[in-house]
């Protein structure tokens, strides 16, 4: 491999959930550029590559994009093999597509690898399906956080019937708890928040539309951590005995199954 870019997935935390394609390219990277949110263990497949730590946490210290970007196409044109390795899957929330498309634009050759995203990761951690027949036919990604400030459909979103799976939302969570409210989401739906997803200090917080943000805050829920809503989300907690604010999950009928 050589003069390329491979926008790299490196899963959610747990370096086992690496696919073997991720391992591939970091062990023949030259290069690797690193977001904050890729656990470093993971980097024991590149001894021998340079590492640039290049992370871009909301509110914190960052590397500006168009620095990120100049310097994927410096190397590449060095012929060196880069791989920029991102937390979760590089095309979920991740800028995977406009990295790509910019590199492209400059005729250096890009592949895209898939990770292991945190929304999935996080709620199968929990032992909850996202989809689950006769309960949820669906699943929807969204991210609580725009650099443009546009609005999400909220309506839709909490009519629509399918699990919600909520990225970057710690810092809104009274805002989406109102939103869906508005947008017509019954109060006792569940809700899991799930922190550091698939790592030894994963925590998860069970709770429901009207108590999420209370529970969160007695919890002291920290970023980064995802939020699962739909009644899904009390799956698990249906076994192992319900907090006082968790609706039991209403089984599927066996003819639904
Ligand atoms: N590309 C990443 C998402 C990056 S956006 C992916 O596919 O997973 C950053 C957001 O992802 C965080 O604010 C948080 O909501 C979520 N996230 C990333 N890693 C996580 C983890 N280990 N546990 C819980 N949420 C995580």
């Amino acid at each position: 491999m050589s003069a390329k870019v491979w926008l790299v997935g490196a899963g959610p935390g747990d370096p086992e959930l690496l696919t073997l394609k991720a391992v591939r390219a970091l062990r023949e990277a030259d290069v690797v550029m690193i977001d904050d949110l890729v656990n470093p263990a993971v980097l024991e497949h590149c001894p021998r590559a340079r590492v640039i730590a290049v992370g871009k946490r909301g509110g914190c210290r960052s590397t500006p994009q168009a620095f990120i970007h100049r310097l994927m196409l410096r190397y590449a044109r060095q012929g060196k093999c880069v791989v920029r390795l991102k937390g979760g899957d590089p095309c979920i929330f991740g800028r995977g597509g406009e990295e790509a498309q910019w590199l492209r634009e400059r005729q250096i050759e890009v592949e895209l690898v898939n990770g292991i995203t945190a929304g999935l990761a996080g709620a199968t951690q929990c032992d909850i399906s996202l989809t689950l027949r006769g309960v949820a036919r669906g699943v929807t990604l969204v991210t609580a956080h725009t650099q443009d400030d546009s609005e999400l459909n909220w309506r839709a979103l909490s009519q629509g019937g399918t699990t919600l799976v909520i990225y970057m939302g710690v810092a809104k969570l009274g805002e989406i708890r109102q939103q869906l409210l508005d947008g017509g989401m019954a109060l006792d739906t569940p809700v899991a928040m799930i922190e550091n997803a698939s790592m030894p200090c994963q925590r998860e917080c069970r709770s429901n539309l009207t108590a999420m943000q209370e529970d969160a805050y007695s919890f002291q829920l920290k970023s980064p951590a995802i939020l699962v809503i739909g009644a899904v989300a009390a799956s698990a907690a249906l076994q192992q005995g319900l907090p006082a604010s968790v609706t039991p999950l209403p089984l599927p009928s066996s003819a639904a199954l």
